[in-house]
């Protein structure tokens, strides 16, 4: 019964495990969570707007190291950029909107990477390969007028649920792509958004502030521009 609802691929979509090494890299063309990170010469590193302190990197994204699945989701226009999306873990105030800084090849030459602040949260660690999975959705709106439409028990189907989720490789909970994994309750921003990740701590990903919960990463296009929105929820 609990497979049947997953044959109906609304509900199921590949994701894409990053595979990850602990390291502070300083390369420009990799994706990496945490660490160093590049900057223009001579600018300096961002800092948050609301506490004034130095902000952290979430991701580095290069655009030609992405699984072909998120890559697409860049207007071809950006297909060879960077990006360096940062965000505050000393206040979470400021977190929605993420500030976020675009390089295209031209750039690339002219990147210095910039050390992370010494209270640094977000353990650096480098892409080093994607491993595909199936994410299954179990929290969205969606997902719960089906399943409540559907007479399913909800016993099994938890059951069901944790076996799959035990199955990820790793215990993977971050991901590019896939069905978002909401904690409590659908949240999406506003106007038309893709999803880039689901962020938890995992192998891949730690945040060493205790249990931060779950965050997806979404992109807005405006008039081509990524923009960049962090939804936390609370475990
Ligand atoms: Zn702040």
């Amino acid at each position: 019964m609990v497979d049947t609802f997953y044959s109906n691929s609304l509900f199921c979509k590949t994701g894409f495990f990053p595979q990850c090494e602990r390291l502070d890299s300083q390369n420009i063309k990799c994706c990496k969570f945490g660490g160093s990170f590049p900057v223009l010469r001579g600018s300096e590193a961002p800092v948050c707007e609301i506490c004034g302190n130095q902000l952290e990197l979430l991701l580095q994204v290069y655009v030609p190291a992405l699984p072909d699945t998120i890559l697409s989701l860049f207007p071809e226009s950006k297909r060879e950029n960077l990006y360096t999306i940062f965000y505050c873990t000393d206040c979470m105030e400021s977190n929605q909107n993420l500030v976020s800084f675009e390089y295209t090849p031209d750039d690339f030459d002219e990147l210095v990477f910039v050390r992370p602040k010494a209270d640094s949260k977000v353990e650096s660690s480098e892409f080093s390969m994607f491993e595909e999975l199936l994410t299954y959705d179990d929290t969205s709106n969606s997902f719960h007028e089906a399943f409540s439409s559907c007479n399913m028990d909800g016993y099994e189907f938890e059951t069901h649920m944790r076996q799959l989720r035990d199955s990820m490789p790793n215990g993977a909970k971050t991901f590019l792509g896939g069905m978002p994994r909401y904690e409590q309750g659908e949240q999406i921003p506003e106007g038309e958004c893709v999803l880039l990740a689901n962020i938890e701590d995992d192998c891949s990903f730690s945040m060493m502030w205790g249990d931060a919960g779950s965050a997806q990463l979404w992109m807005k296009l405006i008039d081509e521009q990524p923009k960049f929105i962090l939804i936390w929820e609370s475990g």
